[in-house]
């Protein structure tokens, strides 16, 4: 038999289901894979039921139902003030995974470069590669995950078409601040450049850090695709809802992209997330200061284990140090012994770096019922004391 696709017969499973299988095997508490443990808002779910039985099952539009299109860009004036068009600036695509293939298929050829941030969420470098795109890596250090401005820099030259960024950020929780976002706007225009922005953690921001999209910025409007996930400001991971807004120009290409993907996303979620969009700026307020509560939580119960936290000023995720416990491995190993010893998983740093990451980090979630996670506290404790 001929060889099939080089680039996937090389890929492995992503570090999210093999964890989370270890977990299923190990009766773990899943603290890797990013999922919360209790359902999205009772209002938006059932507007999802009652758009099953009021038959419009039907294929929905291809670049979205028009009262999901409307709630984004209404969304996007409302959060950020920017104008963005509710019949041509949008494109809703099935989750953010499809969003961030649709928006790189848009704008890249086959040889032009493309501006990565390293630690990296797992699809990016695949699908740049497998467009036939030359990747440049750029690499934020731990333990302050400070933009290396010279590297980045260096990164960019006349072949360079797009940075995808990625703020706030997983792994790290990173949020980018509106002076580095002036740094990488400077770069994007010097270098004629878009930006791919993949901000499906938007709403779940800290107390001290702001999320600033890009496109906000001076002259970064007709550069900017910017990445929405239902997912994650509804909590219902499953249901896998994106959004990209942008100028009409680009988002004409994106929606092309969609139309050769899966060409339309489920009509009753997106009638139920456009409801969601326009719920009232307490609900917002309320997922985020309810998320800190469970990262503050689980950062001091870390700590008082002997782990190193990093600052998590947005996301899902919670970055830690083991070296101080005295295990003897890395990343690796660290999180597949604590999911089958201590009944814990966790996700190795080192998976979101394209090779040699650091070896010493393990990410935990700490979207969790408080009462799962001090169990989990608790059995890691257990485990570190014999
Ligand atoms: N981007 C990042 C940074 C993520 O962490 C995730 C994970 N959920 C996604 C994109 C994918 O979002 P969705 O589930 O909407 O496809
Ligand atoms: N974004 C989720 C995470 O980082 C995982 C999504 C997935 O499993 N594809 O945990």
């Amino acid at each position: 038999m001929k060889p099939a696709n080089a680039l996937l017969s090389q890929t492995g499973t992503t570090i999210f289901t093999v964890m989370s299988a270890l977990a299923v095997q190990h009766g773990a508490i899943n603290l890797g894979q990013g999922f919360p443990d209790t359902e999205g808002p009772a209002d938006v779910v059932q507007a999802a039921a009652d758009a099953l039985l009021d038959h419009r099952n039907q294929y929905p539009p291809l670049s979205g139902v028009p009262e999901l299109k409307a709630a984004v860009a209404a969304a996007n004036q409302r959060f950020y003030g920017l104008d963005i068009d509710p019949v041509a600036g949008v494109c809703v695509t099935s989750g953010a995974t499809e969003a961030i293939t649709a928006c790189l298929m848009a704008l890249l050829n086959p040889g032009d470069e493309v501006v990565l941030i390293e630690p990296l969420y797992d699809t990016y470098l695949p699908v740049v590669q497998m467009l036939g795109a030359v990747a440049r890596l750029v690499r934020l250090e731990p333990p302050a995950w400070e933009l290396p401005r010279e590297a980045l820099a260096a990164a960019f030259g006349p072949r360079t078409k797009l940075l995808l960024l990625n703020s706030p950020m997983n792994p790290t929780g990173k949020v980018f601040t509106r002076e580095e976002l002036g740094f990488i706007a400077g770069l994007l225009t010097q270098h004629d450049a878009y930006a791919v922005c993949d901000e499906v953690y938007e709403h779940l921001v800290f107390k001290g850090a702001a999320h600033v999209p890009l496109m906000t910025l001076p002259g970064m409007g007709e550069r900017c695709l910017r990445i929405g996930s239902a997912g994650k400001t509804f909590s219902l991971t499953g249901w896998k809802v994106g959004y990209v807004s942008g100028p009409a120009e680009l988002i004409a290409l994106v929606t092309k992209a969609h139309q050769n993907l899966t060409f339309t996303t489920a009509p009753n979620l997106q009638r139920a997330v456009a409801l969601g969009l326009a719920k009232p700026d307490d609900y917002f307020a309320a997922l985020a200061d309810e998320l800190q509560a469970r990262r503050d939580l689980l950062e001091a119960g870390l700590q008082r284990l002997g782990f190193v936290t990093l600052p998590a000023g947005g996301s899902y995720f919670i970055t830690a140090d083991f070296t101080g416990l005295g295990y003897n491995g890395d990343d690796i190993a660290f999180a597949r012994t604590i999911t089958a010893e201590a009944g814990v998983a966790a996700i190795p740093v080192s998976a979101f770096y394209a090779d040699a990451g650091p070896r010493n980090y393990v990410r935990f979630a700490f979207c969790k019922q408080p009462a799962v996670l001090e169990e989990a506290l608790r059995r890691l404790e257990v485990w570190l004391s014999k």
